[in-house]
């Protein structure tokens, strides 16, 4: 009998103790551990923000479901991996601490023969002194409590326009690693979209501000896609979409602080300036699980097992250094780290050799470059990706590792810019690669047939297909798997 240990049950961790537990026979053991009792569909969790549906329409409890597949489930937050046991244990194993209630705190180890880590990232508000809901003084989409919680003040700055006053609305990213712009982009043209239904859009002064450097850019570099028989970006129609809206954008931006009230900020070109501000959904830069990692003798190896920030490495090319250097080849395949052949990464938590868009310095050091996004459909290929290889090597069928680089991966994304049957909209992209190869595409980085972009209503149905498809794959309603990742 083999143990497959998953870390996390995300959009990654959860894709992968599926499909392992459909793939491998019952005689092997397919182990989660997660601090959450719910799976959360976190795209929707920009509705919840903008108060158009209901927290409870995002969540389900994971262990009814786990109890009917057979999937073993451990409501924990893994501190600690052992790869070479010690300790008493013959075998590898991770250290875990209770979040279920009545057990809170209580330490667990479980051995594994495999480990996926797909513990995604870890919200790193105290990257910014008063960012975030919890010690700061911004809102976040993040978590659905987070966006429940947002839909609620959102509501009462709502109540303060109707009631005359003029206010501003600042969304966007609260640090200049950020990632996930995308998030932050659908949240901005949710926010001026249920301030217009509001009938308050006069008295609303909506602002993006972010780290990245051009509008459009997403954290990918943006895209350059063929329209009409002509090239053009998604700089031009992110700007143009702006425009059309109202919204102003502030580029290239650092948040170095938040007080209350104000947002401190520095630019590229090395200015430093404030804004006041009355609501903010501000996203937080991403780490790595705060996990530890040690040898057979107890040292700790964490700074081997897992890159500065947390994440684990896996087979990438962490040594190609200035952006001129960077080739598609730097990306990994496997998702296997190269110091242990039984552990791999998938989603968020995998270490990138390094960002997608061009790094960017201010004239004062300040790294203001958005990070890696690793976005859901990426994530759920790579974990399946990574469970056929462990599937393969617990039935011992000598077969090479499979392969998901995102340098050869295409990726859609819908992002919602209104939410309303009739009235919505949403801008559609998809792009292949993820990763711009610039090798095989000197150009455009990406193949022109691959790439696309589009707004309108028919976006806004597809991002409401999305919801529902995703939710039954993920409640493994029967033919789960036949929905794509
Ligand atoms: C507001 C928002 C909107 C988004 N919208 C989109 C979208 O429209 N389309 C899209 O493709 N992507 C979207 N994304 C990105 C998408 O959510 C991520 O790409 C995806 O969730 C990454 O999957 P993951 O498994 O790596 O991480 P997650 O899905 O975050 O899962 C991580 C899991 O690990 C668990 N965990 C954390 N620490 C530990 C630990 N120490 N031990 C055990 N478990 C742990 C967490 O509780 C969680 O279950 C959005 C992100 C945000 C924040």
């Amino acid at each position: 009998m083999a143990t497959l240990l998953i870390l996390g049950a995300g959009v990654s961790g959860h894709t992968a103790a599926m499909h392992a537990r459909r793939m491998l026979g019952k005689e092997h053991e397919v182990i989660v551990v997660t601090p959450n009792a719910n799976w959360n569909w976190i795209p929707s969790n920009i509705w919840v923000g903008v108060g158009k549906m209901p927290v409870k329409k995002v969540l389900f409890p994971l262990e009814p479901l786990y109890k009917r597949k057979g999937i073993k489930f451990n409501q924990a937050l893994a501190v600690a991996i052992n790869p070479e046991g010690g300790d008493g244990h013959t075998r590898p194993f991770v250290t875990a601490t209770s979040t279920r209630p009545g057990s809170e705190g209580e330490e667990i180890q479980i051995e594994y023969d495999f480990l996926i880590n797909c513990t995604g990232p870890k919200l790193n508000f105290g990257a910014t002194p008063g960012l975030g809901p919890d010690n700061g003084y911004t809102h976040s989409v993040c978590t659905a409590p987070h966006a429940a919680a947002t839909a609620e003040e959102l509501k009462a700055a709502i109540a303060r326009c109707k009631a005359g006053e003029s206010l501003r609305f600042v969304v966007g990213t609260g640090h200049g690693t950020c990632t996930c712009e995308g998030a932050a982009f659908e949240y901005t043209f949710n926010l001026e979209y249920v301030l217009r239904e509001a009938g308050v859009r006069d008295r609303a002064e909506v602002i993006y501000l972010t780290n990245e450097a051009t509008l459009g850019d997403f954290g990918v570099g943006g895209l350059t896609f063929t329209q009409q028989g002509f090239q053009t970006t998604s700089k031009l129609w992110t700007e143009s979409l702006y425009r059309e809206r109202g919204v102003e954008a502030v580029l290239g931006a650092h948040c170095s602080k938040i007080e209350p009230g104000v947002i401190h900020y520095e630019q590229l070109d090395g200015s430093t300036h404030e804004m006041s501000y009355d609501f903010a959904m501000l996203l937080p830069p991403f780490k790595g699980a705060d996990m530890k990692a040690y040898d057979a003798a107890g040292e700790d190896i964490s700074a081997q097992v897992f890159n500065p920030a947390g994440f684990l490495k896996v087979d990438a090319n962490y040594a190609a250094g200035a952006y001129e250097n960077w080739r598609a080849t730097d990306w990994p395949k496997t998702y296997q780290s190269p110091l242990y052949d039984n552990i791999f990464a998938a989603g968020i938590a995998f270490a990138p050799p390094h960002q997608i868009s061009q790094p960017r310095t201010s004239p004062n050091g300040t790294v203001i470059t958005p990070s890696p996004p690793r976005t859901g459909m990426p994530s759920g290929i790579i974990a399946k990706t990574v469970v056929m290889t462990i599937v393969d090597r617990i039935k011992g069928t000598g077969k090479p590792a499979y392969e998901a680089p995102m340098t050869g991966m295409g990726a859609a994304c819908v992002a919602s810019a209104g939410m309303s049957f009739w009235n919505g909209s949403a801008a559609s992209m998809t792009m292949h690669p993820v990763v711009p190869d610039w090798q095989t595409y000197p150009k455009t980085g990406r193949d022109l047939k691959g790439t696309s972009g589009e707004i309108g209503l028919a976006g806004h149905w597809m991002k409401n297909l999305l919801h529902v498809l995703f939710l039954y794959k993920a409640k493994g309603r029967p033919f789960w798997w036949i929905v794509p990742e």
